[in-house]
């Protein structure tokens, strides 16, 4: 089924030999020559405002920042004043493969691969629309040729990062079988893996691998040049920190001391506390009765949703935390990104300029691209959104996304102001 849908994806993408006699239409690239962007209010990503701004590009970078507003006599040239103009969006942690079927229900295995391969993409689609110009997507097999045909073959999406899948285990499985299963994601082009420590928040919330194997597991990561992220809720938040476990998701029903121990570590936390859960509920009808998807367990998650805002809220208390943006989205979730926003800042008390910081310069540090994302400096990739309305006055406009470029191509912009 997924090598299936792998291959599916892959000839939609025009990846496959059999379309080799055939000449490919090129993908769609950056400009030739610069383009100029005339900014009024810019975000850059690392907590600097500015004024009357103008960023020139030049082949799918940023080529310099210049104060003032200056429009060129040649060249491309977007006039995004009036806007406010900041750095793509980043999302450390979603599921692209997670879509509705035909009949508007959770997606599962008995879907054809061409309805499933259409889902996956429009989850692309949608995250880009949403001003996500960055995802890391944990995981299916079928992210790998969605991420290389974005990266190689200009199929428009979001830049994916991906784990490919889960690493599950419990007490039992021997040390080498979890070093081998992390060097067989090396070998399969996981960007990362994605561990479980804990079970399902539907199904208990309970450890599966010790300490112990946590850090067998994050050591090899690393050791095969791969980032860790782990699943883990109660005091699994402290076990994987000590383990060396690079990012942690949820962390539900931890004490202030596993937080802490956490951010102490230098953990990248990921809590979800405005779009994951809400969505689920709004949409139970269309999971429930599918794999853990029950009724107890979205009463569970709704039950429980204020343990993740007590756990955000822990973090923030945490001088040294660091708290990056994360989703989890699932189908109905993809697109609405920045809906998580809201809840960071009004449920969990970081200021709008905190929140999106760490959907900027935070979240490209965790993902291993803090020096190519996330901020608008010369030599830093294109990825540029521009909202309407100004989010530090009114977080209502990260819903009003009305310009996206990614490396230099504009996927989004209704505006006329442009030659
Ligand atoms: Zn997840």
């Amino acid at each position: 089924m997924k090598s299936a849908l792998a291959s599916l994806l892959l000839t939609m993408t025009g990846m496959s030999t059999a379309t080799a006699a055939v000449s490919p239409v090129p993908p769609p690239s950056a400009p030739a020559g610069p383009t100029t962007l005339l900014i009024s209010h810019l975000l850059d990503g690392t907590g600097k405002e500015a004024r009357d701004v103008t960023v020139v590009l030049q082949h799918g970078r940023i080529e310099r920042v210049e104060a003032g507003i200056h429009t060129p006599a040649t060249g491309a040239v977007i006039d995004l004043r009036g806007l406010t103009v900041m750095p793509g969006f980043i999302d450390t942690h979603v599921h692209l493969d997670s879509h509705w079927d035909a009949q508007g229900r959770i997606a599962t295995e008995t879907e054809s691969v061409a309805d499933a391969a259409t889902g996956i993409a429009n989850a692309a689609w949608a995250s880009l629309m949403g001003g996500f110009t960055t995802v890391q997507s944990v995981g299916d097999p079928t992210e790998r040729p969605l991420r290389d045909a974005i990266r190689d073959r200009g199929f428009p999406g979001p830049r994916v990062l991906t784990s490919l899948g889960w690493i599950e285990g419990d007490a039992n499985t021997p040390d080498e079988t979890l070093r081998s299963v992390v060097r067989q994601r090396k070998t399969e082009g996981a960007d990362l893996v994605k561990i479980f420590a804990s079970s399902s928040q539907r199904v208990g919330a309970l450890p599966t691998f010790t300490e112990h194997q946590l850090k067998v597991l994050c050591d090899e990561a690393a050791a095969q040049g791969l980032r860790s992220m782990v699943h883990a809720y109660r005091s699994q938040v402290a076990a994987a920190a000590r383990a060396g476990c690079r990012e942690i998701e949820h962390a539900t029903y931890a004490s202030a001391q596993d937080i802490h121990v956490a951010a102490e570590a230098g953990a990248y936390l990921s809590p979800q506390v405005g779009l994951v859960v809400q969505n689920y509920i709004a949409n139970q009808n269309r999971y429930i009765g599918v794999g853990n998807y029950t009724p107890e367990g979205m009463q569970t998650m709704l039950r429980d949703l204020h343990f993740d805002v007590e756990v955000c809220r822990m973090m923030m208390a945490e001088p040294h935390a660091k708290i990056v943006f994360s989703t989890d989205a699932t189908a109905g979730a993809h697109g609405r990104n920045a809906e998580e926003f809201f809840g960071r800042v009004k449920e969990c008390g970081q200021s709008p300029m905190q929140a999106l910081v760490s959907a900027h310069t935070l979240a490209a540090e965790a993902i291993g691209l803090g020096d190519r994302i996330g901020r608008i400096a010369p030599g830093y990739e294109a990825d540029l959104i521009a909202l309407e309305g100004d989010p530090l006055q009114d977080l209502e406009a990260v819903r009003h996304v009305a310009f996206v470029m990614r490396s230099g191509v504009t996927y989004k912009w209704a505006g006329t102001a442009q030659r």
